[in-house]
């Protein structure tokens, strides 16, 4: 076992990946790669080195099994700008570490995001946390855009009007939008960045986090491939099938009508990319 050596890995390190209009994601430092996992996992049964294709099984193996263990001794730090309602739902994921810019002793830099006209969508009808997916039209996003403008040039006149004012920076910034752009250092292990990423890829998380979770995504794919491939294979693009669904799935195959009902059966279906036949 030596130092990780991974030279396509190493190229990523201290580059900025850009994020929304003025964030990024940036690669400070990882430990171990796929080898890790499979020597991780291999001590406890005091394995040797074995080929490419068998370490590749044993890694698809553990992934398929829920061995998660091996996949902890891999770890990630990154230095991240995201706006602050992005981080609000970044820090519910509770087993990473990090330490954040505080506006209690640094004055903030004047940087809030601003969606593109793209991103800005009337709420949706039946997805009660989104958007939906087409873009208002030009005029309107355009007016979207002065709108939020407007309010922060106020609300950055009245931060800088306190702070000439001699007041607490802490007191002064309690104003300040969630559109405001924060930074942190964030450490995570790669079990719990796979889980992280299985829940911020997803369609149902909001756009703007879903942007960071791919380009960290790619950032996995290059440190750990084989382990990023059966994340995909296993989980991202898995589905889980309850007892009920079995039954459905039976019935399908077998050409019987299918009897779940309500929002159980409408999932099933969604799950299957299939259109309900009934
Ligand atoms: C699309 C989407 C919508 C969401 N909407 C909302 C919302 O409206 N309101 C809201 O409040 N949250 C919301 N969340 C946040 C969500 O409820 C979770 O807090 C978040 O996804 C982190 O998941 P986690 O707890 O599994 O992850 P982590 O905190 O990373 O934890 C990973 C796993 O470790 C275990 N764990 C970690 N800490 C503890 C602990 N202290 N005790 C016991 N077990 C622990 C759990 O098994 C957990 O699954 C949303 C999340 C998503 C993805």
């Amino acid at each position: 076992m030596a130092h990780t050596k991974n030279p396509g890995a190493d190229e990523l390190l201290d580059r900025e990946f850009a994020v929304l209009d003025k964030g990024f994601v940036r690669l400070v430092d990882y430990l171990g790669d796929d080898q890790r996992i499979v020597e991780a996992a291999r001590v406890s049964y005091a394995g040797g080195t074995k080929s490419y294709r068998q370490d590749r099984g044993l890694i698809r193996y553990l992934m398929r099994n829920q061995h998660t263990s091996p996949f902890e001794q891999v770890v990630f730090t990154f230095h991240i700008k995201m706006p602050v309602f992005v981080a609000r739902q970044w820090v519910r994921h509770r087993t990473g570490r990090l330490n954040e810019i505080s506006g209690r002793y640094s004055v903030m830099k004047e940087e809030s995001y601003l969606p593109a006209g793209e991103d800005i969508a009337l709420q949706s009808p039946d997805n009660k946390q989104g958007r939906k997916d087409e873009p208002v039209d030009a005029d309107t996003a355009a007016e979207v855009r002065e709108i939020l403008e407007s309010g922060r040039r106020d609300t950055w006149q009245r931060y800088n009007r306190l702070l000439e004012m001699g007041i607490a920076r802490e007191i002064a910034r309690i104003d300040l939008p969630l559109s405001l752009y924060t930074e942190w250092y964030w450490q995570m292990d790669l079990h719990n960045l796979f889980h992280f990423l299985k829940l911020r890829l997803d369609r149902h998380a909001q756009k703007e986090i879903r942007a960071y979770a791919r380009v960290i995504m790619t950032i996995v794919e290059k440190v750990c491939p084989v382990a990023a491939e059966a994340f995909c294979d296993f989980v991202l693009h898995s589905q889980n099938f309850s007892g009920p669904e079995l039954e459905a799935l039976k019935a399908l195959a077998g050409g019987a009508p299918v009897l779940l009902e309500g929002s159980e059966r409408k999932e099933f279906f969604e799950k299957l990319g299939l259109a309900d036949p009934a």
